[in-house]
């Protein structure tokens, strides 16, 4: 590279663009799966909802999580995950393009790094998840933003457990379990699940209803009494201020304001 430092064609360098992010703000990368519509068809996913998929979306969001330590919590669900970064990062001087196409190559390459762990059957073609980064400035907008993907995993779960209720066990077709449910309330699909499939919403999983999130915890090793940092997976609610009063570290930054300290003055 030092030969090519010189040449004339360096100019082109300087057509490059920094975008570093604005300072301050809480950074959310946001990745979905590319048609897993078709994809999760393709490699027989259970429907409504994969556990193996799940885990494996699991896994490769808690790889990324290991890998940058400024992620303070992630969201996932379906086939999207959210990643929180700490808002006074300066990883990779905040260039949002860095961040972002990191965590995106880093999370697809692990997707199907792990896929044999979790799968038996082959995968049988490359998955590809898009991604975006937005800058959330207050804490309540990033709690809202949190909140309207887990209310978002809510509404879709319901929708699509009572769906494949009528398909699978009511024997409709996928247009008529559609047309049965077009226009109907939360409350009509409850409904359908009670009476007709005996089905209580409340008692399915966690999982399902709330989707994934990934706080980092500091635990005792329950082996060598150690204390470690690990990246635990928590399946609640976290629309409610319980949440976050639970886990109260992950609104705190926890950086020292910086002080002069006078030469005089004895160190403490
Ligand atoms: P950064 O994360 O900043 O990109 P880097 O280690 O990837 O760090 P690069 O300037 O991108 O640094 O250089 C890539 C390096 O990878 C090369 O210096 C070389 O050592 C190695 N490398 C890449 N491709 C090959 C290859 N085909 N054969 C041998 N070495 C390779
Ligand atoms: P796009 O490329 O626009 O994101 P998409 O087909 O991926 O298109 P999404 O709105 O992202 O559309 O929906 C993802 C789809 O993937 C769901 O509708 C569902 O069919 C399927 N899917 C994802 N995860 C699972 C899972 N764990 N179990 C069953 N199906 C899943
Ligand atoms: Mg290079
Ligand atoms: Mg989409
Ligand atoms: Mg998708
Ligand atoms: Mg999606
Ligand atoms: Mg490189």
């Amino acid at each position: 590279t030092s030969k090519m430092a010189k040449s004339k064609f360096e100019y082109v360098k300087t057509f490059e663009t920094e975008e570093k992010l604005l300072p301050n703000c809480w950074i959310v990368v946001r990745l979905d799966g590319k048609a897993f519509h078709r994809f999760s068809a393709k490699h027989d996913f259970t429907k409504p909802n994969d556990e193996r998929a799940l885990s494996l979306m699991n896994k490769a969001a808690s790889v990324v999580m290991n890998e940058f330590k400024d992620i303070t919590l992630s969201y996932g669900q379906s086939d999207e995950y959210s990643f929180v970064l700490r808002k006074d990062t300066i990883l990779y001087n905040r260039r949002g393009p860095k961040i972002m196409t990191y965590i995106n190559s880093l999370f697809s390459s692990s997707y199907v790094y792990h896929w044999g762990h979790y799968f038996t059957t082959k995968l049988k073609y490359p998955p590809a998840f898009d991604a975006r980064v937005v800058l959330y400035p207050t804490d309540e907008n990033l709690r809202d933003y949190l909140s309207w993907r887990q209310a978002d995993c809510h509404i879709n779960n319901l929708y699509n457990t009572t769906f494949w209720a009528l398909v699978l066990k009511g024997g409709l077709t996928n247009a008529e379990a559609e047309k049965r449910l077009s226009g109907t309330l939360s409350s009509d699909k409850n409904e359908i699940l009670f009476s007709e499939f005996d089905t209580n919403y409340n008692d399915e999983p966690f999982l399902y209803k709330k989707g994934t999130i990934l706080v980092r915890k500091r635990i005792r090793h329950p082996k060598n009494g150690k204390t470690c940092v690990v990246v635990l997976p928590l399946h609640e609610d976290l629309i409610q201020d319980a949440f976050w009063e639970r886990h109260s570290e992950i609104l705190a930054v926890k950086t020292a304001g910086s002080y002069e300290w006078p030469e005089s003055r004895p160190l403490p």
